[in-house]
């Protein structure tokens, strides 16, 4: 996918990502230039008002992915800061939605200069979106759709919808890196263990994990390169997976998406 931007717009070289937990284990992105900020996927007031105060930030966009009360609880009570707008999926029932996205907009805001590429990412959800930030290293915000070794459950879309999205990330450079809105890596590689037990990038992945959680550290984000190394949802044509799935599964045919299928029933029921 060409990431350059007709206009020729850049990503500030100011700007930063900051990672800020909430709930169980929801993430919580904000991009800033140290003035300006954006964040992503708010499904909580409160940690947000705590960075933007401590870090003396103006609030000035939303992003949203989707729908879920984990992704858009907060913004009500952050619109309160001022008139913020609220980018995201119109097609879902968003509060305080200002401007409505589709697949391939591009737009680019002001402060912080951040310019970024819509992506439709149905399965999670039908309306799921996926925000792009090109630049040497493009950064990928996508919700609950692709997560460290694992992907989304299908509340709303079919398995082929959640295999087309997935496919679509695949083919974005192998070094973006992916901020996902769940810290669900550890137990993704229990489930990716099973499937492919002797795929030794996934068990250098186990190790890193472990460090890094036992560090009190997260393990996002991840790149793409590293989910199609590891990640068995994006390794349903690899024949150890093929093969995994077809002794747990008999029946299953061993076309992708039939794979696919029988992976995704599988890992809700591990
Ligand atoms: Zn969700």
């Amino acid at each position: 996918m060409d990431l350059t931007f007709p206009s020729g717009q850049q990503r500030s070289a100011a700007l930063r990502v900051s990672c800020l937990p909430a709930f169980q284990d929801n993430y919580l992105w904000v991009l800033h230039d140290h003035t300006h900020a954006v964040v992503i996927d708010p499904g909580d007031a409160q940690p947000v008002e705590r960075f933007l105060d401590q870090h003396g930030l103006l609030l000035t966009a939303v992003w949203v992915t989707h729908h879920h009360a984990d992704h858009t609880g907060g913004i009500e009570a952050l619109s309160q800061r001022g008139t913020i707008p609220v980018y995201g999926p119109g097609r879902e029932p968003l509060p305080m939605l200002t401007h409505d996205l589709h697949a391939g907009d591009e737009v680019t805001l002001a402060q912080p200069q951040v310019p970024f590429r819509v992506l439709h990412l149905p399965g999670h959800t039908l309306g799921h979106l996926g925000y792009l930030v090109p630049g040497p290293i493009p950064w990928l915000f996508c919700g609950d759709t692709l997560f460290g070794c694992g992907c989304g459950r299908l509340f709303e879309g079919t398995p082929a919808h959640m295999l087309e999205s997935l496919h679509q990330l695949a083919r974005l450079p192998p070094a973006t890196l992916v901020y996902c809105a769940h810290e669900y890596t550890q137990a993704n590689i229990r489930f990716a263990l099973e499937v492919e037990p002797d795929n030794p990038a996934l068990q250098q992945r186990a190790r890193d994990c472990a460090a890094l959680r036992s560090a009190g550290q997260a393990t996002v984000p991840s790149a793409i390169a590293l989910e199609c190394a590891t990640n068995p949802f994006l390794r349903c044509t690899q024949p150890t997976v093929v093969h995994t799935v077809q002794s747990r599964c008999p029946e299953t045919q061993p076309d992708e998406l039939s794979i696919f299928t029988a992976l995704r029933a599988w890992k809700n029921r591990f």
